[in-house]
């Protein structure tokens, strides 16, 4: 028998098949992970088929030196995905193959596999318990509460509580860490209450909908609060009632504790979980849940799409819209297009969920691609707060130089009297920044495309990302001639000092990604705000979404532009996106809040349609602009990238790569929009420097037109030189 090998190297010249002869008294079938001889090398690989014959000399061919696991790790369905995914993505198998597995399996790191488990200790009264516990250590009250209800795994409550409080529990005695799971009882108190709750007549319709429904994909389009959860986990219920199972993604900021055990009560221990919190064991131990058919269903973060489910009947993805679900990095991906991959080959249904739908989302739905499901009412009655509009520009020409406006200032000050909670938004993506003239709002734009020029600081220049075009840095408004222009962007260190000289002994928190490069310490923040140890947070995206702070009842959005004139062709849906998400934060009690948006164009088109949450008024005018400009949905980005350690190669594999390009497209001048190399704006990363070929398609013509570039990049493969392709990116760095 001759099995079919691709290698664990990531190296573009062995992402290929080798053919093994596997000798008698082995057994191997498509989709075990195998050792086999490599050069003068043992290495890892995945069978991905088996044959009778070879187009090789089958006496020459080297044989498979072991089975690696006691069990199958890669069903048909993934080597297919596999498959879809080079072909769309232009990946290499062995960077699909590694998304398929904990990374853990590689190169034989499994090792423990038990999960340390926490539990009160027995033969502690109440009594005793407490004249052990200082009554101000809180966190530990509060733990020994929970585990009162039944143990839980020691990650989990590590990242609730924090390792200090369990060890102190630990060392008094009154929990004790076991390595062998107890049963695990659900949250008793949360079962029941998952259960009381009673669809809405429009959530039975939308569950209906979704899953009995024609279509395979359904946008389900619902206001913030409009219980779209609640949707999903009743037709993840009814799925798993026929006997199926179910993939759920979320951002992986919106894996809070809180969610997870959410699921956990709903579900109980039919539902494995996926996210940055688990270690490298837990990891492995959910996917083997997962693998064997133990668990049914997975929460998780993006990567969550490739677990290894059978028959799968429902995938949901909740905010759709969020950027986090396109993979950026090697392997670069669109969750999005793996999810209608595996509903399609499992015929399941796919659910994609949001507040504020991607424009291309919104608009297949409409075209009726999609099943468009809405929940266009909250459940509470409490209406969304109300967003008000500052005008930077007039603050500064009535001498007001600050990052506050006014009655930014004076709102805060009431909040902060009054005993509520402020949070203050800044607005965060990659490092780039753009030029503006801080009297008049001007912005530089590229001349050619329209959108917003962005500045590097490295060589002092503004660089247009999507046509390469550079232009000389401004020093005058060239629309009011003003010198006031503002480069680059207020950081959340500067805005916390300015607060505490305005505001000195009230508790200000900061959450950005250098206050929390641990997943545990975002965790702190949130809780300590949550437990009102301070009465300002200030943040980045990381606290637009999802958490619920009833004491909330002032929201300032500081640089609401940023993200406005982020040099991109979304920038405005996802400003909408942004105000929408972070105006959501405030009064979610039975406060009454306010939103204060500050911005230097307060009467752009966005703010108008943001203030009034009208997200279908939005849509159009926003659907439209992009027909005019041939930007996405009505086109597709190809960016493919080149990167390399000699500056001189990778400039000739990408002149070789674009002279065949261009070639095809005079052929074919109607399917394309755009043809463009040169250098990326990112001009080097470390010690490579990195060159791209940018086009815009015709959307009509996209599977044609990147199918024919990946056969022409594949003729250019150049030694020395990485070659990556990238469909409509998030970024463009
Ligand atoms: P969304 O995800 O659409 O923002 P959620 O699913 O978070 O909304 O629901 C908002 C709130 O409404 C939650 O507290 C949820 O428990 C509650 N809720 C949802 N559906 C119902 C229902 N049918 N009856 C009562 N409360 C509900
Ligand atoms: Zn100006
Ligand atoms: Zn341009």
């Amino acid at each position: 028998m001759i099995c079919k090998v691709i290698v664990d190297i990531s190296n573009s010249e062995v992402d290929r098949i080798f053919d093994y002869s596997v000798e008698d008294g082995l057994e191997i079938s498509k989709g075990d992970r195998v050792l086999v001889p490599f050069g003068n090398k043992k290495l890892e690989g995945f069978c991905i088929d088996t044959a009778e014959k070879s187009d090789y000399d089958v006496s020459k061919l080297k044989p498979v030196i072991a089975k690696l696991d006691d069990f199958s790790c890669i069903s048909e369905e993934m080597l297919a995905l596999m498959r879809f995914m080079k072909e769309k993505f232009y990946l290499r198998y062995i960077d699909c193959l590694r998304l398929f597995i904990p990374g853990q399996m590689r190169g034989g790191r499994v090792r423990e596999l038990k999960r340390l488990y926490l539990r009160l200790a027995d033969g502690f009264t109440d009594e005793e318990r407490q004249k052990l516990i200082p009554s101000r250590a809180r966190r530990q009250l509060e733990l020994v509460e929970k585990l009162k209800e039944g143990g839980e795994y020691l990650s989990v409550v590590t990242e609730e509580f924090g390792a200090s409080t369990v060890n102190a529990l630990v060392d008094k005695g009154i929990v004790e860490k076991t390595d062998k799971p107890v049963y695990r009882k659900p949250y008793d108190s949360l079962d029941c209450d998952a259960n009381k709750v009673k669809l809405t007549a429009s959530q039975q319709n939308a569950v209906d909908k979704i899953l009995n429904g024609e279509k395979t994909v359904s946008l389900l389009y619902g206001v913030t609060g409009s219980g779209k959860t609640e949707v999903y986990m009743n037709a993840i219920d009814r799925v798993l009632k026929q006997g199926k199972t179910a993939i759920m993604l979320v951002p992986e900021i919106s894996l809070t504790p809180q969610m997870l055990r959410n699921f956990r009560a709903r579900f109980s221990s039919g539902v494995a979980m996926l996210h940055s919190g688990l270690s490298q064991g837990e990891r492995y131990d959910e996917w083997r849940r997962l693998l064997s058919g133990e668990a049914k269903i997975v929460v998780g973060a993006r990567s969550a799409i490739f677990a290894p489910l059978k028959n799968v009947g429902l995938i949901v993805i909740d905010e759709e819209h969020d950027a986090s679900y396109v993979s950026e990095s090697n392997p670069r991906y669109n969750t999005c297009d793996i999810a209608r991959f595996r509903a399609e080959y499992n015929g399941a249904k796919l659910v994609l969920g949001s507040a504020t739908p991607s424009i291309e989302s919104f608009l297949l739905a409409r075209r009726g691609e999609y099943a468009l499901v809405s929940l266009p009412e909250r459940i509470s009655r409490h209406g969304m707060p109300r967003i008000e509009i500052e005008n930077m520009s007039q603050e500064l020409i009535c001498g007001n130089n600050s990052i506050f406006s006014r009655r930014l200032e004076a709102e805060l000050r009431k909040t902060v009297e009054n005993g509520n909670q402020a949070i203050l938004f800044l607005n965060r993506r990659g490092h780039s920044s753009f030029a503006m003239c801080k009297k008049c709002g001007y912005i530089a734009k590229c001349e050619d495309c329209d959108v917003t020029l962005t500045y590097h600081s490295v060589d002092n220049m503004l660089k247009c990302h999507y046509c390469g075009k550079r232009y000389k840095m401004l020093t005058q408004c060239p629309d009011c001639g003003s010198k006031e222009i503002k480069y680059g962007k207020i950081g959340t260190q500067r805005v916390v000092q300015e607060l505490e000289k305005m505001f000195p002994g009230v508790g200000i928190l900061r959450m950005d990604n250098e206050t929390t490069t641990k997943k545990s310490a975002y965790l702190d923040i949130l809780g300590a705000f949550k437990a009102k140890e301070a009465q300002i947070l200030v943040g980045t995206q990381m606290i637009a979404k999802g958490h619920d702070f009833p004491d909330v009842t002032l929201v300032g959005i500081l640089d609401a532009d940023m993200s406005l004139y982020f040099s991109d062709y979304r920038s405005a849906e996802r400003t909408f996106q942004l105000v929408t998400q972070v105006a959501g934060r405030a009064g979610r009690s039975d406060k009454e809040g306010l939103v204060i948006l500050q911005t230097y164009s307060p009467s752009h088109y966005v703010y108008r349609y943001a203030k009034n949450y009208d997200y279908l008024g939005f849509f159009e005018k926003e659907n439209n602009s992009r027909e005019v400009t041939g930007f996405p949905p009505y086109s597709t980005i190809l960016r493919v990238l080149m990167t390399g350690e000699d500056d001189e190669t990778v400039k000739n594999c990408a002149r070789n790569m674009f002279v065949d390009i261009r070639a095809y497209e005079l052929e074919n001048k109607n399917e394309f929009l755009f043809l463009q190399a040169m250098r990326s704006p990112v001009a080097r990363i470390e010690r490579n420097y990195r060159y791209q070929i940018l086009m815009r398609i015709k959307r009509e013509y996209e599977e044609e037109v990147t199918r024919e570039v990946y056969r022409i990049i594949e003729q250019n493969k150049t030694r020395g030189v990485s070659v990556f392709a990238q469909i409509n990116p998030q970024s463009m760095s």
